[in-house]
């Protein structure tokens, strides 16, 4: 049976039985895998922490070709971000990253740029404490990832400029859409000119850089309403994690203000 060797990071495990779990990963050179982890529930565990979500490792699994279950043979730790765990607003943030690339990165489609952005996106989140950019950052360059890229240009339905008034917002067409489209397309969403900037710098800006922005005050909810209604018009369902990231900068903004 072939062996595959890569680096990955740790999407989440669950108890498969009671020895053994199911260990999901976003690897580097084969997309995201699904991994039985023998023994794993025993006290001599012989992954150790290796296998805990978000840990960075390199691992060896195996199994046939184009199965949808591998068996995991050995990881080590590369990179373990226990800080990250040890800080109650970053590990749940962390989490969130996990089950937003578990959610919108199909099973065994080689992907490179999902597993970089994984991987920058933990390494920001270790050294950054303003998170707000981080996480808008994460969403808006995981979604054109994954293939959702909204269209910010120009007005999604006649190509035209979208001018310097309120800009509407349709989830269906994906991007904006200008006043007169409006009165065809209704969109589901409208904000200011100053927004859309800011838009467009998420789309452009590398996540490492992401302390370097700053939303102005009070726009920081409107542009975190507009990524999440977009991420939810595509994964139908609220993930897990965001009641708890959004609790967490309710907290940290009346701290602020
Ligand atoms: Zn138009």
């Amino acid at each position: 049976m072939p062996l595959f060797k890569s680096e990955a990071i740790v999407l989440r495990n669950f108890n498969l039985s009671e020895t053994d779990k199911l260990v999901t990963l976003m690897t580097s050179r084969f997309g995201k895998v699904k991994c039985v982890a023998k023994s794993a529930r025993k006290i001599k565990n012989p992954f150790g922490a290796a296998i805990e979500p978000m840990s960075h490792i390199r691992l060896i699994y195996f199994g046939k070709e184009n199965q949808t279950l591998y068996r995991l043979n050995h990881s080590d730790i590369i990179h373990s971000f226990q800080s990250i765990r040890d800080d109650l607003q970053k590990i749940y943030t962390g989490i969130y990253f996990n089950e937003l690339i578990d959610t919108l990165i199909p099973e065994a489609h080689p992907d490179q740029n999902a597993f970089k952005l994984l991987l920058d996106g933990l390494i920001s989140l270790e050294s950054m404490n303003s998170l707000d950019s981080l996480i808008r950052l994460f969403e808006v360059k995981l979604m054109s990832i994954a293939g959702y890229a909204p269209q910010l240009k120009y007005c999604s339905l006649c190509k035209g400029s979208v001018g310097v008034e309120k800009i509407g917002f349709s989830f269906e067409q994906r991007g904006i859409i200008c006043a007169p489209c409006s009165f065809k397309v209704q969109p589901q969403i409208r904000f200011q000119a100053g927004i859309l900037k800011y838009l467009i710098k998420l789309s452009t800006m590398e996540i490492k850089h992401a302390d370097r922005l700053k939303f102005p005050k009070g726009t920081e909810i409107e542009i975190e309403q507009l990524t999440h209604k977009y991420i939810l018009s595509y994964t139908g369902r609220e993930l897990k994690s965001y009641p708890f990231i959004k609790n967490m900068a309710q907290n940290d903004w009346s701290v602020k203000s």
